[in-house]
């Protein structure tokens, strides 16, 4: 991807190596490669919008971002489709030395928060997501949605021992029971 099209990618040129600047930048752009790769992704093309507050220290820059957009899946249990909203902060110094023991640096004069966004985006998406809690689940035999049909008749796995109890139950019931 050519560096002028990453919308990650933020200028800082008039926070570097000025302790105490401080600028807000809001950004909004359609993501362009999908975020996570689980049961539940940002799409590639999905809204993304980020409002940062960038601020020049002695060491680098300090940026912090709230990010928000909306990641899609499908429920582990019934696989209906979910729709998760994400609202994800994160803080993080880029610094002016690859040499200092900070995991981003300052290119030139810009900061590309690709990295970190995308870190902070796929550490809060659900791991099993459901679509409600207490989703019932799909039918073990028919594949059903269990939500749709209710819960199953029980009746539909009597083992036959029972069965043979049940009929000696009712025979004994007609016993004390004279009609
Ligand atoms: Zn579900």
């Amino acid at each position: 991807m050519p560096a002028a099209a990453n919308p990650y990618r933020v200028n800082v040129r008039d926070l570097v190596h000025r302790p105490g600047e401080m600028r807000e930048r809001s950004l909004s752009f359609a993501v362009p490669e999908q975020l996570g790769a689980g049961a539940v992704i940002v799409r590639e093309g999905e809204k993304l919008d980020l409002e940062l507050r960038l601020e020049g220290l002695h060491e680098g820059v300090l940026v912090s971002g709230d990010i928000q957009t909306v990641a899609h899946g499908e429920c582990v249990r019934c696989l209906d489709p979910i729709e998760h909203a994400v609202e994800v902060t994160f803080q993080e110094l880029f610094a002016y030395s690859p040499d200092e023991a900070f995991d981003h640096t300052v290119h030139d004069d810009h900061v590309d928060c690709e990295p970190v966004v995308r870190d902070a985006v796929v550490l809060s998406l659900p791991f099993q997501p459901v679509c409600r809690e207490g989703c019932p689940g799909l039918d073990p035999e028919t594949g059903e949605r269990l939500a749709d049909v209710g819960p199953r008749e029980p009746s539909a796995v009597v083992d036959p021992r029972w069965a043979a109890l049940e009929g000696f139950q009712a025979a004994h019931d007609d016993d004390n029971h004279p009609a």
